[in-house]
């Protein structure tokens, strides 16, 4: 046997002092109540993943649940914003109490934390692996269902959110190009390797609406979508439409008022969980 370095993830040998790896997961605030938590992740930036994010908060919400948002994309935090809830989000000595938005969704984000919200966050990864962490073990979070709005990508801060907070699963956010070309491949086998269940896909900007007829025009060819997601065994859970109500609405910090239902099927999904 060689000489132990006392390093056991780089060594074969089961002897005596050898330890197991040890899981990295949080535990939440011991006053905190959060019942399922669910990561939605996208491949790149711009694909509407704060826009579903949100909304599937707001689905759940007016089903009667009590729902939380964790804005984890700390660099490019939407989530206050859409929802018109302002900080600075209150607090103790060792928890910080969560915003409520106008339909008591509870919200908490580095953009509660800013003296002024336009001020960039330049910070180091390290650190800002570290404010997500506290997200979810310093917030006094009461929630059935937390959304976990996570960076885009799959860089240090999305690996940080999978091994430390027990995600029930993710939910894929992908516009029609990248679903075609699995520009997302990369987010789903992070997932895989992290061993965290991948609830499905929700497309979005899959097609628009004509405003005269009525007909709905899929910009990138019907169908193509739903055999990429087949292809790859993942539920295509919603397609979302390109609507410029959406857009305006979230400008106006009223996310709550849309009227669209488009996310519905992805609800019934997660109360089936
Ligand atoms: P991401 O979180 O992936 O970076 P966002 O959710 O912030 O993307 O969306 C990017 C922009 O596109 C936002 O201005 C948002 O309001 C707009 N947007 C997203 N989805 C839609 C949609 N389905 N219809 C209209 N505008 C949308």
């Amino acid at each position: 046997m060689s000489e132990c370095t006392h390093d056991c993830s780089t060594c074969g040998e089961s002897c005596g002092s050898r330890q197991e790896p040890q899981s990295l997961l949080k535990e939440h605030n011991p006053n905190a109540h959060v019942g399922k938590v669910y990561g939605i992740v996208s491949g790149k930036g711009g694909v509407g993943k704060s826009m579903v994010t949100s909304q599937l908060a707001v689905t759940m919400r007016r089903r009667g649940h009590s729902v939380g948002v964790l804005d984890a994309d700390v660099t490019g935090p939407s989530i206050p914003k859409v929802f018109g809830v302002r900080g600075p989000a209150t607090g103790t000595e060792d928890a910080l109490n969560p915003c409520l938005s106008s339909t008591g969704i509870e919200v908490m984000s580095v953009n509660l934390l800013l003296e002024n919200e336009t001020d960039p966050v330049v910070w180091r990864g390290p650190v800002i692996s570290g404010v997500v962490q506290q997200f979810w073990t310093d917030v006094l979070w009461n929630c059935d269902y937390l959304f976990v709005d996570m960076p885009p990508g799959t860089g240090d801060v999305s690996l940080s959110v999978f091994q430390s907070i027990p995600l029930d699963g993710i939910i894929i956010v992908a516009s029609p190009q990248e679903l075609v070309s699995m520009v997302v491949e990369k987010a789903v086998k992070m997932a895989e390797m992290m061993d965290i269940p991948i609830v499905g896909i929700v497309e979005n900007m899959s097609y628009i609406t004509c405003p005269d007829c009525g007909k709905k025009l899929y910009l990138f060819g019907e169908g193509k979508t739903r055999e990429a997601a087949a292809r790859h065994c993942l539920p295509l859970l919603a397609q979302m439409p390109i609507d410029p109500k959406l857009a305006e609405l979230s400008d106006a910090g009223r996310i709550e008022d849309f009227q669209g239902d488009w996310l519905a099927s992805a609800a019934d999904v997660l109360e089936s969980k």
